[in-house]
């Protein structure tokens, strides 16, 4: 059996051919491939506004800039996340803590946000952004979450990364019904890909206009923001220190014509997933819950086993060429989050989810044979 990876893209002729027509094009960034691939995200999850980026952590900083995340603000996420999720706060020197997971769908326990919220009370120290992490393609509690930020002024961004795709009620993630701004991924293991990239939503103009400032050197060529009259039709104002974030036309080309594949991509993962669920369901481990009125977009399909034989099950699988993985070590598990005073035991729902969770081979084109040889082979060593 060949190698099988956890995760892989899927890349058609057609794909190819777009890219390949931009290569031949007068614009090959900051050219019409960019307003195209926005106008087809925006109008996919129903969100007013979209700006796309050269990744989703560019878009995640971005994100904590225009929501003026500095010195002296503080925002919260989920421990069980990439380290870009709390990073981006960091890049903008604010300070970060978590919110234990919920056992059952490995996001953000609005219970624990809620106890958490009630000590931050007396302490006089309330967050000023939470982000909630829709982990494996599973959204969180968005309403929940959304009426606790009415209740208490917190401003949320959603790490949607894992989630392109998936559904919260009858909207779509993305749509920002229940924050301010959600963030894509389009890195290739995730569900469609531009190489590198990611993308930003928002229902706000003014949070538009900081994020398309931050995105390219806080410089624009919009008249009607100048400051000052123009000097000609050269000119261009900074109004913010922005970065280069940039994604490119070449990139944004494979985006459209992946997005025209985006629906058969997440109908793939979730058969794929109810076959595992189906193939799995006599063994001794647990596997994805997915909660009331929301369907994932199965970027990841974990199944939990016994921690005591976890380390085993894990190598034995790698010997066999099936490319498990584990999503995450938590993050204040982390050396460099230990340096700000994290400890081990700060987060038990999320430790205890780290002890036991191993990421099987999910991606559209898993063959029903690899599958099976999955399964065939954590049989024989659970
Ligand atoms: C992949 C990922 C990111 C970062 O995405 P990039 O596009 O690689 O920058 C952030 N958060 C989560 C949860 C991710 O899985």
């Amino acid at each position: 059996m060949d190698f099988i990876p956890y995760g892989r893209q899927d890349i058609n002729q057609e794909d190819i051919d777009s890219v390949v027509d931009v290569l031949k094009a007068p614009f090959i960034t900051q050219g019409p491939k960019i307003l195209e691939f926005e106008k087809v995200l925006k109008d996919y999850v129903g969100a007013k506004h979209c700006t796309v980026f050269n990744s989703a952590t560019s878009a995640l900083h971005t994100a904590c800039q225009a929501l003026q995340l500095g010195p002296g603000s503080l925002l919260w996420t989920s421990p069980v996340s990439f380290v870009a999720s709390s990073n981006s706060a960091l890049y903008m020197d604010a300070q970060v803590d978590f919110v234990d997971i919920d056992p059952v769908s490995f996001n953000m326990s609005v219970d624990s946000l809620k106890l958490k919220i009630e000590q931050a009370q007396k302490d006089n120290r309330l967050p000023d952004v939470v982000m909630p992490v829709h982990l494996c393609g599973q959204s969180c509690d968005m309403k929940e979450i959304y009426e606790l930020s009415k209740e208490y002024n917190f401003k949320i961004i959603e790490d949607g990364s894992h989630a392109v795709g998936a559904s919260y009620g009858d909207q779509k993630v993305g749509s920002c019904q229940y924050s301010d701004i959600a963030v894509f991924s389009f890195h290739p293991v995730k569900i469609i890909t531009t190489g590198e990239g990611g993308a930003l939503f928002t229902n706000s103009d003014e949070l538009l206009e900081r994020v398309q400032l931050g995105r390219s050197h806080g410089v624009t060529k919009n008249p009607s923001q100048y400051k000052n009259e123009p000097h000609g039709s050269w000119y261009y104002e900074q109004h913010a220190l922005g970065f280069n974030y940039r994604m490119t036309d070449i990139q944004a080309a494979l985006g459209v014509s992946q997005m025209k594949r985006l629906d058969n991509f997440i109908q793939k993962r979730n058969e794929i997933a109810l076959r595992y669920d189906e193939l799995l369901k006599d063994l001794d481990v647990k596997t994805p819950v997915i909660g009331k009125e929301r369907e994932s977009s199965f970027h990841l399909y974990v199944i939990q086993v016994d921690p005591l034989k976890k380390k085993a099950i894990f190598e034995s699988l790698r010997e066999a060429s099936i490319g498990v993985n584990v999503h995450y070590m938590p993050i204040h598990m982390q050396p460099y989050y230990q340096q700000k005073g994290f400890k081990y035991g700060d987060f038990p729902k999320s430790e205890a989810y780290y002890a036991s969770a191993i990421s099987l081979p999910m991606y559209p084109t898993l063959k029903e044979s690899e599958q099976n040889y999955v399964i065939n082979t954590l049989t024989k060593f659970l």
